[in-house]
């Protein structure tokens, strides 16, 4: 069954066609990796996902309930940003809990709920640490902790790992693995690295200008590209 069903979406800015026209399952609990060159359409639809965006046209479905219209916080999405700003006056505990707090959640729940995320990333030792006071890859398991506090069915990352060393990247694509194994929730993650794309997904999209190029698991792609531009893009090296 698919969790999320894009039905000829489109979306414009103007002028411009920036998605002329994409259907999609995302079956559900899949990893599933967004992946094309820069400026392809790859945040756009991720946004037009969890409702930062207007949809131009088509419609976008979750569980089978049409959410083409329905507000970013009602649609049960979670979204982590390249550029994550942590609230930096505020400790871990605080920058997780904060979005629970907005929502006007019991602070006993708040607690227990922070406490179960900070668990899962690593991060209970660190729960009275500012920002400041932690490392690049503790504050990309702060903002991702963020987002699973709200316990969300659907979990967008829109280039997660870019900003942080190459070293680091490697250990947070595992943990990120074990992250999908141990909440079994439906990830969408955005990446324009096909090593990324190659070792976390079990579903591929491969898009160009807006448009879904090939769509399978990384072994098909790999073995099977149906375009040059899919040959290319997952069979060179970075
Ligand atoms: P990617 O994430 O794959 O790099 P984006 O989704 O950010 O690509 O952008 C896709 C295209 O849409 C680009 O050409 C970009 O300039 C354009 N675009 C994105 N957001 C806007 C906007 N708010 N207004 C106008 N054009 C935009
Ligand atoms: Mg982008």
């Amino acid at each position: 069954m698919s969790v999320l069903e894009y039905r000829n979406i489109k979306k414009t800015f103007g002028a411009i066609d920036v998605i002329p026209d994409v259907s999609l399952h995302i079956p559900h609990g899949s990893f599933t990796v967004f992946v094309g060159p820069s400026g392809c359409g790859k945040s756009t639809l991720l946004r037009l996902t969890a409702g930062l965006e207007e949809i131009t046209d088509g419609q976008l479905f979750i569980d089978g309930r049409d959410v083409t219209e329905e507000r970013p916080t009602e649609r049960g999405i979670a979204m982590v940003f390249q550029s994550y700003a942590l609230y930096p006056h505020m400790d871990v505990e605080g920058n997780i809990g904060f979005a629970l707090k907005m929502a006007g959640v019991p602070k006993a729940q708040i607690k227990s709920q922070v406490a179960a995320a900070a668990e899962v990333l690593q991060l209970t030792p660190l729960l009275k640490r500012k920002p400041a006071e932690l490392s690049g890859g503790q504050r990309q398991r702060v903002a991702i902790g963020r987002a699973i506090v709200r316990e969300p069915k659907v979990f967008l990352l829109d280039e997660p790992l870019s900003n942080l060393d190459a070293a680091l990247r490697t250990q947070m694509r595992v943990e990120l693995a074990q992250l999908h194994q141990r909440l079994g929730a439906t990830m969408i993650y955005v990446t324009h690295d096909q090593v990324e794309a190659m070792t976390l997904a079990d579903q591929i999209v491969v898009l160009n200008k807006g448009r879904i190029e090939q769509v399978g698991a990384p072994i098909d792609l790999y073995n099977a590209p149906k375009t040059l531009f899919v040959a290319g893009f997952i069979g060179s090296p970075k």
